[in-house]
């Protein structure tokens, strides 16, 4: 059963009622799962006005309370995973098992959130004279709005809330129409969890509609975005004229470097295994392979032979390893990449047209030397599409992988030390992986840089966007 959707907002869950309303597809069938009610300018208006008033008593609740809060909503998703994996499966279109890690690493994050905001921490800055003391106390920003994507529903959203909620904030949070069902979980999650009203509000519509009323409000101090390159300039651009902070997590477009002298066995399984999450709809997939030449030609066989030997279909069978993608224009997408790369005299190893069937499917496909100046090897392909080409030193390397705007993910796969402290160093980029895939982790901090975004989520710096700092000089009486 697909759970009924609402909006939520100062505490309570709200039907159509009358209210505008949008279809919500499984993406695996493209048969209709539910309607989801657009906020109207009152709802969001009415959501503001909660969120203001909350935020009074939220921003002095003590780290203590909030900690226990969110120590609950942990405890309330691994409760609940089973049947919250289930519907995101069923509107995201992503395999089971993958959709229950989503909503498992959540708990996580909720969990790690609510250490982290008892550690909140000002400091003291020693005075010229003896009867000033000099303090420096964070203090959460106000009101927060937030714009999560459909690529992973919960824990994008779980991201910003349990951010905002652990350092004092209060949200209104737009999650993705395409796939609600998570977001809406949390929701529930947080009421149950005894959040108080107001605290958290979740509301659905147009987007631009949704984040041009709400970026303009005086009462939002703060947005936060997830999503492509583009809308996140949009929406940065309309926040500094309105003088709001800003965390961006955008698009990017990571290069794999992989090295003769790299494990190519283990770099080709564990490649294949990242890439083919989510059908390659991950803001840090592997997404353009450079391969030295002495290792081209093999690494190309053998990462053709296990990417193209997915299970492809609805992401609630158990053989499935391969969803669909999470709607039609993706698919769209893909096939023009590959039709711009064959142009340009990439040739297609495997792949490289859409499943016939109903579903928003695409093969896995991997285009062996696209050109650098293709579409494929410039924009984010989103989706089960993979460029390799070859490289001959590790300067031709980094100066390729740094030359586009993306600064999110890079992969480095190397058994020299020299070569991977090299890459590391050089790669532009927020997160450098070598030989495995260790990010997104809660304790660890999550960010790009260049066109791929500002600020972090997750590690130390987490609370970073939703604080401001006061200093504050006090002059004693002389003792
Ligand atoms: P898109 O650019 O239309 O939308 C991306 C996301 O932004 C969606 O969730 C959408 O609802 C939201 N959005 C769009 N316009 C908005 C606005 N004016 N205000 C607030 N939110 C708005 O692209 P798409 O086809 O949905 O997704 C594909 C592209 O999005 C990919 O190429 C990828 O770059 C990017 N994307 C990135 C992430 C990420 O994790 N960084 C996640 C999802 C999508």
């Amino acid at each position: 059963m697909y759970p009924s959707l609402h909006l939520y907002i100062n505490g309570e869950f709200i039907d159509g009622q009358g209210r505008k309303t949008e279809d919500v597809f499984n993406p695996a069938h493209n048969t209709v799962l539910g309607k989801l009610p657009h906020a109207r300018t009152a709802d969001l208006d009415q959501a503001l006005g909660a969120a203001q008033d909350a935020f009074e008593t939220w921003s002095r609740t003590s780290p203590m309370e909030r900690s226990s809060i969110l120590r609950r909503v942990g405890a309330l998703i691994r409760e609940r995973a089973d049947a919250i994996a289930r519907a995101l499966t069923m509107d995201q279109g992503k395999p089971l098992a993958e959709s229950k890690a989503e909503v498992l690493s959540c708990a996580d994050h909720a969990e790690w959130h609510a250490e982290e905001c008892r550690r909140i921490y000002g400091r003291v800055i020693p005075a010229r004279r003896p009867n000033i003391h000099q303090t420096v106390v964070r203090q959460p920003v106000g009101v927060c709005a937030a714009f999560t994507p459909w690529n992973f529903p919960l824990s994008q959203a779980i991201r910003k809330a349990a951010a905002a909620i652990g350092s004092g904030c209060t949200l209104i949070l737009k999650g993705p129409e395409d796939a609600p069902s998570s977001v809406l979980a949390l929701a529930q999650i947080f009421h149950d969890a005894g959040l108080p009203p107001g605290c958290l509000n979740v509301v659905w519509g147009v987007p631009s509609e949704v984040s041009d009323h709400l970026i303009r409000s005086p009462i939002v101090r703060k947005i936060s975005f997830t999503g492509s390159v583009p809308v996140g300039k949009k929406l940065a651009s309309l926040a500094s004229l309105h003088m709001k902070r800003t965390t961006m997590e955008l698009g990017g477009h990571s290069p794999v470097l992989v090295f003769d002298d790299a494990d190519i066995d283990r770099a080709v399984s564990q490649l294949v295994a990242y890439k083919s999450r989510n059908a390659g709809q991950v803001c840090v997939a592997p997404s353009r392979f450079y391969v030295q030449e002495g290792a081209y030609a093999r690494f190309l066989e053998r990462f053709v032979e296990a990417y193209s030997a997915q299970t492809i279909g609805d992401g609630l069978a158990p053989e499935t390893t391969m969803g669909p993608l999470a709607h039609a224009r993706r698919v769209d997408t893909m096939a023009h990449l590959v039709r711009d790369a064959m142009d340009r005299g990439a040739e297609t190893k495997c792949g490289g047209e859409r499943l016939e069937r109903p579903g928003n499917f695409f093969l896995p496909t991997v285009l062996a030397g696209a050109p650098d100046d293709s579409l494929v090897m410039t924009e984010e392909p989103f989706g089960p599409v993979v460029p390799i080409t070859s490289f001959k030193t590790r300067e031709e390397a980094i100066r390729r992988a740094n030359s586009l705007p993306y600064g999110l993910a890079s992969y480095v796969f190397t058994e020299s030390l020299s070569n991977a402290r090299f890459a590391s160093d050089n790669l532009e980029a927020g997160m450098v992986n070598v030989n495995h895939f260790g990010i997104a982790l809660p304790e660890t901090p999550f960010g790009g840089v260049k066109d791929s975004g500002i600020g972090h989520e997750g590690g130390q710096e987490t609370f970073d966007g939703y604080l401001v700092t006061k200093f504050i000089s006090e002059m004693s009486s002389p003792y």
